[in-house]
């Protein structure tokens, strides 16, 4: 029988974020991408959220490389987590790859990681595949998707991806090489199915620059522009426009500064001479000279215009009049956090000048229409949706199938199942192990499931501490019970209580005694249930109980 080209997404299927895809033919394994997501508002004190990798380790023999479609963090942020047990070949395009180098060494993995540049249209080969890079447009320079090529035929993987005929720059999406694939043949096609909801075409980045055009003419004020750290193509927009309104240009948060730096040494940045001045200068220009490029879009605790919205920032304030304006759209979850830069922005009497009002943002990510060329272009047999939750990869396929293709020809996959092509048939069969892993400072995996249903217990309810001193010899309380108590009530007002709960303990050790309990673990489970039933009456709360008994 003829081996199987076998798709395995380890990431970013029924959700945004973490993406990560395996391709698996005779023996050899290809990963495309290795992306990270973020924590939900309940996985207190989780930093990153990365994809289950024990698949990965345990192929680690059979894997050829890895390949990077562009550098957002949900594609290449985790990759120094994988690093440390797989240590292959990584392929990407210049840009990319500078992103990346700057990961690796803040994890100190740049002298045995082998990072190789590749350009559009360069072919790798990769064991019994070869991966072609396609240049696509997105909201960061030097993306692309690939032709993944195996005996078993031809899978056109997108990566994140829009058709803008009139970018930036790097020129127009490559639709040439995929219509010239598609006659070819091509077995399958995973499409980002991020816009898919949304009618029509994406806007072109080129859009934007007219918006700014307009908010920069004649202004007097000083402005202060947010965007996207990455998108280094709205960045020099913005420096485009401040140069032809004579404002210096300052930039601030690290890293819209790395990112800055990166695309500029690369060249796909280019900054006119004289514009960029130090942030500390700025005190020394008139308003109507200055433009500040700051993170914080999202409206990140950290972030630089944070920072200067609640006057923690050490170099900038906000003042009555200057023109802030948000050249990007909330990520969903986002919205309060935003909400509150914006009022404290208000507050200052800032003009606040955001997406409501005009066209200052546009999607990455390709809409309706466009998925429809790609759809017509590549004529895939098999289609399979992925970048997005259920309701998009559905939608997706709805839109497959009004193009003719065949229901039973479309899979929709979840992270873990392994997808199996032949020549002519697609099919779901089996699984391999998946899911979340939760980093929390240097811990990786260390923090699970019942860590974190602790940690909510004890952000919502708080935690009670009984703490008695018994006699190793006959059991008999020396000292004690005292009760402690963080983040259930303030103790100093609510002495009566404290009191009445050291009562509660007292009971209950009363009754082990005439009961004659003398197992520890029994005592325990007794004193905390006592204080458990009688805090629940009296007060309808549910705090974390932890009975201490020590011996002397
Ligand atoms: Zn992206
Ligand atoms: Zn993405």
């Amino acid at each position: 029988m003829a081996e199987k080209l076998k798709i395995i997404s380890l990431g970013g299927l029924n959700e945004i974020g973490k993406n990560l895809t395996v391709y698996e033919y005779g023996g050899d394994m290809i990963i495309v991408d290795v992306g990270m997501g973020f924590p939900d508002d309940d996985m207190y004190g989780i930093d990153v959220v990365i994809p289950d990798f024990s698949y990965l380790i345990k192929n680690k023999d059979r894997i050829r490389g890895i390949f990077l479609t562009h550098g957002h963090e949900d594609h290449i942020g985790s990759l120094p987590y994988l690093l440390r047990d797989v240590n292959v070949p990584i392929y990407a395009t210049r840009m990319t790859a500078g992103l990346v180098k700057l990961k690796l060494e803040e994890h100190r993995l740049v002298s045995k990681t082998k990072l190789i540049t590749c350009e559009a249209g360069e072919t790798v080969k990769a064991g019994k595949f070869s991966v072609e890079f396609i240049h696509v447009n997105h909201s960061i320079a030097d993306a692309c998707g690939f032709a993944i090529k195996c005996a078993v035929g031809t899978v056109i993987h997108t990566g994140d991806f829009k058709i803008d005929p009139t970018p930036i720059q790097g020129g127009m999406i490559d639709l040439g090489r995929l219509g010239q694939l598609g006659k070819e043949g091509v077995l399958a096609l995973l499409a980002d199915s991020t816009n898919v909801e949304r009618p029509g075409f994406t806007k072109s980045e080129r859009s934007v620059g007219d918006s700014f055009d307009a908010l920069f003419r004649g202004c007097e004020q000083r402005i202060i522009v947010t965007t996207f750290a990455s998108n280094v193509d709205r960045i020099q927009q913005i420096i485009d426009v401040a140069a032809r309104y004579g404002r210096k240009v300052a930039v601030t948060g690290r890293s819209m500064e790395n990112a800055m730096k990166v695309s500029t040494e690369l060249g796909y940045m280019k900054i006119p001479d004289g514009v960029l001045v130090d942030l500390a200068h700025i005190k020394s220009l008139p308003k109507n000279k200055i433009c500040i490029i700051t993170t914080g879009s999202q409206g990140e605790t950290m972030s630089a215009l944070t920072r200067m919205a609640f006057n923690t920032h050490r170099q900038v304030d906000i003042q009555a009049g200057d023109r802030v304006i948000l050249s990007a759209s909330a990520i969903p979850g986002n919205e309060n956090a935003i909400g509150s830069v914006i009022n404290e922005l208000y507050r200052k009497d800032a003009e606040v000048v955001n997406e409501r009002d005009r066209a200052l943002h546009v999607s990455g990510h390709a809409c309706q229409e466009e998925l429809k060329i790609i759809h017509a272009l590549v004529k895939p047999k098999f289609f399979i949706p992925v970048h997005g939750e259920q309701r998009m990869l559905k939608t997706h396929a709805k839109l497959a199938q009004q193009m003719g293709m065949p229901p039973k020809n479309i899979i929709i996959s979840d992270i873990g199942k392994v997808i199996e092509l032949t020549a002519n048939s697609a099919k779901i069969n089996g699984t391999v192990p998946a899911g979340r892993v939760f980093v929390d400072g240097y811990g990786v995996g260390d923090v699970g499931s019942v860590v974190l249903r602790d940690r909510k217990h004890l952000a919502e309810d708080g935690m009670i501490v009984v703490v008695v001193s018994m006699s190793g010899e006959d059991g008999s309380v020396v000292s004690g019970p005292d009760i402690i108590t963080r983040g259930f009530v303030y103790v100093k007002e609510s002495e009566g209580l404290m009191e009445e709960l050291r009562k509660v303990a007292v009971n209950a050790l009363e009754n082990c005694q005439r009961d004659s309990l003398t197992d520890w673990a029994a005592i325990k489970s007794e004193i905390k249930n006592a204080i458990s039933s009688f805090l629940y009456k009296k007060t309808k709360r549910n705090p974390m109980i932890l009975p201490v008994i020590m011996e002397v």
